[in-house]
């Protein structure tokens, strides 16, 4: 274990998001200061941090002054360049590492690491050209996800291929190039597995999380999954596997396909809390936030553990902002507002999390029900 930093050091957020916010959150509340790396003014980070820059995250005198400024740095948004977080790692620690982001940023070396360390993943193929991507669909077969290799979330960046007319036309619209193609999962359901690990190897998990997806964005979380002991079993392993072999320091989510008959196959890695463990700040002793700082000032680690079950509704683009009020009038709501003014289609403006009784969890209608003005938002 590396020495603690102690109470009224800064520590450095790369990203301006929400999740730069809710970690500025949870640090205030150990002592820490944060000073927020962010290229728009008024971020939801920057909003409740002592310090930020504003400034581009490619530009190598910001990146110097920012490092200078801050003890220790950590990173809540994956578009930063390793080469950047490679210069402030000169300067003072990142946690993680830059070099993890060279795995999780390319989802070519990330589904060859994942594969590398004996953690399944659906069929995939690099494509470079035409010819590749037909070859490569002839081979895994389809229907097939075409996805852009680099730079692509929240279903950005992916198209699905169904009939075999649709592939030659398909390699000209995604760039930047190179291209993956995965083979489509029938899944039963999504999964991930939240973990925080120290530099002293220390790990813990959060239980396994459900989730929903609507137009590729996360849209609820159902915490524990619904899912069989030996699903549950499988999952932690993976993400703890994953997070032994990145040597990781901080937390990072795997989040997984179940198929039908009970496979479980990752699909991505988050180097950083993740949307899909929001639940843990209400539910949970010591929430994603608080281990990822813990994990980066050198803390001990908590157990993981939870005190209640939980369903985290994000509150998405200006149609579900707009219920707001009716969201912070509703008892046993817990509303979160990310501080954004912009409320675009598709843009994760909050979320809300609705505690049960741990073992409690209700089905799909009384959850509905709990979630009062949110029900109507909830469906696939
Ligand atoms: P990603 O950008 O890889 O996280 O994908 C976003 C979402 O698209 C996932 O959470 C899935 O719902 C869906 N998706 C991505 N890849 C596949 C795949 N190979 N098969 C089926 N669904 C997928």
């Amino acid at each position: 274990m590396s020495i603690p930093l102690p109470p009224n050091s800064t520590i450095g957020i790369v990203g301006g998001g929400q999740l730069g916010r809710m970690s500025a959150l949870a640090a205030a509340r150990l002592g820490y200061r944060c000073h927020i790396l962010s290229s728009e003014p008024d971020s939801p980070a920057a909003l409740v941090a002592a310090g930020s820059t504003v400034g581009d995250y490619e530009d190598p005198a910001v990146l110097r002054a920012f490092a200078r400024q801050v003890d220790v740095i950590t990173f809540e948004f994956e578009n930063v360049s390793a080469e950047g977080l490679d210069l402030m790692a000169s300067i003072r620690p990142v946690r993680p590492a830059p070099a993890v982001l060279r795995i999780s940023q390319y989802r070519l070396a990330e589904k060859s690491f994942l594969n590398g360390i004996g953690v399944p993943t659906t069929p995939w193929a690099a494509v470079d050209s035409r010819a590749e991507l037909e070859a490569a669909a002839r081979r895994i077969g389809l229907p097939a996800v075409l996805k852009t290799a680099r730079l692509g979330y929240d279903g950005k960046g992916q198209v699905l291929l169904r009939e075999a007319d649709e592939v030659a036309a398909a390699f000209d619209d995604l760039s930047p190039k190179p291209l993956i193609l995965e083979a489509a999962v029938d899944f039963a359901c999504e999964i991930s597995v939240i973990v925080a690990r120290g530099s002293d190897g220390t790990m813990v998990a959060f239980d396994t999380v459900e989730n929903g997806h609507r137009n590729h964005i996360l849209n609820i979380s159902y915490a524990p999954a619904r899912v069989s002991a030996r699903v549950d079993a499988t999952a932690q392993a993976m993400a703890r596997r994953v997070a032994e072999g990145l040597d990781f320091v901080g937390v990072l989510a795997v989040e997984m396909f179940v198929t039908a008959d009970g496979k479980v196959l990752a699909n991505e890695i988050a180097p950083r809390p993740h949307n899909s463990g929001h639940w843990t700040i209400d539910a949970c002793p010591a929430s994603q936030f608080e281990m990822h700082v813990r994990a980066v000032a050198g803390l001990p680690l908590l157990p993981a553990v939870r005190h209640s079950d939980a369903v985290m509704k994000n509150l998405i683009g200006p149609e579900e902002l707009a219920l707001w009020p009716q969201v912070v009038a509703t008892p046993g709501l817990i509303p979160h507002h990310y501080g954004k003014t912009d409320a675009r289609p598709g843009r994760k403006m909050g979320h809300v999390t609705r505690l049960f009784p741990r073992g409690g969890l209700p089905g799909d209608l009384a959850i509905a029900a709990a979630l009062g003005p949110l029900a109507p938002t909830i469906g696939g």
